[in-house]
């Protein structure tokens, strides 16, 4: 049965909603292998064995909503808060453009001190400076937002839709709705970002027709790119005692959306690597071709705390890039670099 719905899926056309269901639903990770070869070869065969840089900085953990999952959300009182400062900002990106890295993510929770003129002016002024391809994640905002930051210069813009389910979204997200967030999903197509969307895989409530729906989502987005972790639960939150999400169903869904979406950019999500030592090049081999490791100055990376065990591990850039670098080709891949 198993390979009866992945043949049907290694064919072109939009997947069949219970085919995904039935490899979503399966557990054994032998059953799944071809499933995962399949994905490895479509991704060699659709987008190569490059695997791209994106580095991250994280400007601002104040964040107005109260998402249940986040360790950002406003009512945690216990984080100490930050925002950097735009010359801090700007050092980061100039530490991204040395380590030879095309592309910049500006990410921060949802921060009304930033304004529309404060962010156009900082995005300007790192165009000018760095020349980085730059991305932001900034959250929910209004069309008129979004349409200034891309005159500013803005290229693509990641937005997880989280979860496909209508009732799901609600319980997530006490003060915001899943109409709003696909809408600026449909905005920033419309004013041509590269635009992500993408889910946490694990989320307690979330079974495998979901997570069908949730791949059937970022395919009729036609979203360029799909960010796809666990769930992983954060100590002061309410959904503190959940289990965390496992490695095996994040795999099936990065292999599903490869098959599903063959052009699309996937990244190996730092939250599988927290999850899994070897997350990384787990994700990598199930059709995963982007890494975007973080160049937020590490007394501020400490306390953007989405999840526990985030920052653990090296803090120095330069050595987190050699063994990525060492990684990504033991994999047999190459990695993009500017020259
Ligand atoms: N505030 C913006 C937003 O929500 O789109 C951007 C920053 S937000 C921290 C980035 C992503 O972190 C979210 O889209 C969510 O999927 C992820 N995240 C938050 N809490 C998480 C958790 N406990 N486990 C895994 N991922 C989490
Ligand atoms: Fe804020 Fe984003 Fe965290 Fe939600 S996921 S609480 S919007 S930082």
């Amino acid at each position: 049965k198993i390979t009866d719905c992945l043949e049907r899926l290694k064919g072109s056309g939009l997947p069949q909603r219970d085919d995904l269901i039935a490899l979503l639903s399966c557990a054994d990770e032998k059953e799944l292998k071809p499933l995962f070869l399949a994905a490895d070869a479509r991704r060699k065969a659709a987008v190569g064995d490059v695997v791209h840089l994106r580095g991250i900085v994280e400007f601002s953990n104040y964040c107005e909503r109260n998402c249940l999952y986040c360790g950002l959300r406003r009512v945690n009182r216990q984080l100490k808060r930050y925002r950097m400062s735009n010359r801090e900002i700007l050092e980061a990106a100039f530490a991204v453009k040395a380590a030879k890295i095309p592309t910049l993510v500006l990410q921060s929770g949802e921060d009304s001190f930033y304004t529309t003129e404060k962010l156009c002016s900082l995005i300007q002024s790192i165009k000018a400076e760095t020349g980085l391809v730059v991305t932001l994640s900034l959250g929910e905002r209004p069309r008129n937002d979004y349409h200034a930051f891309r005159e500013a210069g803005a290229d693509r813009y990641l937005l997880k839709h989280e979860t496909a389910s209508p009732s799901l979204y609600g319980r997530l997200h006490p003060d915001s709705r899943q109409e709003n967030r696909l809408q600026c999903l449909k905005w920033l197509k419309e004013l041509r970002y590269e635009t992500g969307a993408g889910i946490m895989v694990g989320l307690p409530g979330q079974d495998a027709a979901v997570l069908a729906d949730d791949i059937l989502l970022i395919s009729s987005l036609k979203a360029d790119m799909a960010g796809i972790g666990p769930f992983l639960p954060h100590p002061q939150t309410p959904l503190a005692a959940c289990p965390s999400g496992m490695v095996l169903p994040v795999l099936t869904v990065l292999a599903l959306v490869r098959l599903a979406c063959p052009t699309i950019n996937l990244p190996a999500t730092t939250a599988l690597s927290v999850l899994h030592p070897e997350g990384r090049k787990k994700a990598l081999a199930v059709g995963a071709n982007v890494v975007m490791p973080d160049f937020t100055p590490p007394a501020y990376r400490r306390l953007y705390d989405l999840y526990p065990g985030r920052t653990a591990g090296s803090e120095d850039t330069e050595l987190i890039m050699e063994t990525l670098k060492k990684e990504i080709i033991c994999c047999g891949r190459t990695l993009q670099v500017t020259t």
